[in-house]
């Protein structure tokens, strides 16, 4: 267009370049973040976030920098699986995030609330507001991997950290039954309409282990490998319904978890963001 100055918050003309103009806001000045994932889910109750602290934990593990933006604003899980039970401060310089056993360092609103399990009944512009303060005024420093624990769904909250946030791309959770493998496909197609590369999907509650004969029984059907097949998308981890995985989760010692079902996962996004 003629007479174009590029400067769009300048310019008065509805040119249609305004529309594709970036949403996307910087971080503090005190942080150097060199890659962002996001996690995410079709549906709530899949294991998201115990996939995004698994997955935090594995990539800690192998000596990265490692923070966990916690944008799950109305159902914050991640400071329990993590044992955080302090507030967040605040200095010159921003919010101070919490640090676990292990050095990973961890944004939540629970941190903020007086009671952890006061309910957030907040509109969406308000969390949504929230998430970018978290992104904005929260002090990470140096990391390797911020992951962000998305809310479920495709609505407001999640637009909002695919838009504001530069992501190298998102990893998608679900469990095998139909009705999840549908919506999870929402959420795919979400970030392909937001031009954020699907890194792969995680098949949560794949299976569970008989304990005494070892046998794998897959309690609710298949899925995920349908829907890998025919998006092209990889799938990064079966995890089973794993007894002591939850009992850690729920002490709040998930850094302990012994596991091996997240290590091809962290491998992928490791590879990914090279
Ligand atoms: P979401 O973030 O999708 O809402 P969560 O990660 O909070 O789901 O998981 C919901 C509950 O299920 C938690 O109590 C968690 O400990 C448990 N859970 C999730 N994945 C597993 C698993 N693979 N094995 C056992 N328990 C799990």
């Amino acid at each position: 267009m003629s007479g174009c100055s590029g400067n769009c918050s300048t310019c008065s003309s509805n040119c249609g370049s305004k529309e594709k103009e970036s949403l996307i806001e910087p971080t503090g000045e005190f942080n150097n973040i060199k890659h962002i994932i996001a996690v995410v889910s079709g549906k709530g109750g899949v294991g998201k976030s115990t996939v995004t602290s698994t997955l935090a934990v594995e990539m800690s593990r192998k000596g990265y920098k490692v923070g966990i933006l916690d944008a799950d604003i109305t159902g914050p899980s991640i400071p329990k699986a993590f044992g955080i039970k302090t507030k967040a401060m605040q200095n010159e310089l921003g919010i101070l995030p919490a640090e676990t056993k292990t050095g990973i360092k961890v944004i939540s609103v629970n941190m903020m609330l007086e009671q952890s399990d006061a309910p957030v009944i907040w509109r969406g512009p308000v969390i949504a507001g929230l998430v970018k303060q978290f992104w904005q005024e929260v002090v990470w420093g140096d990391l390797d991997y911020l992951f962000i624990d998305c809310p479920p769904g495709t609505g407001d909250v999640p637009l909002t950290v695919f838009q504001m946030i530069p992501l190298d791309g998102a990893v998608v959770v679900t469990s095998p039954q139909d009705l999840v493998s549908l919506i999870v496909k929402k959420a795919v197609n979400m970030a392909n309409m937001m031009n954020i590369p699907v890194i792969g999907i995680v098949e949560n509650m794949s299976y569970v282990k008989c304990p005494d004969c070892g046998k794998e029984f897959s309690v609710f059907g298949g899925g995920s490998d349908d829907i890998c097949k025919e998006t092209g998308i990889p799938l990064l981890a079966k995890m089973p319904i794993d007894i002591e995985l939850a009992k850690q989760v729920d002490m709040g010692v998930v850094e302990l978890f012994e596991g091996n079902f997240m290590i091809k996962a962290s491998d992928t996004v490791e590879d990914f963001c090279k």
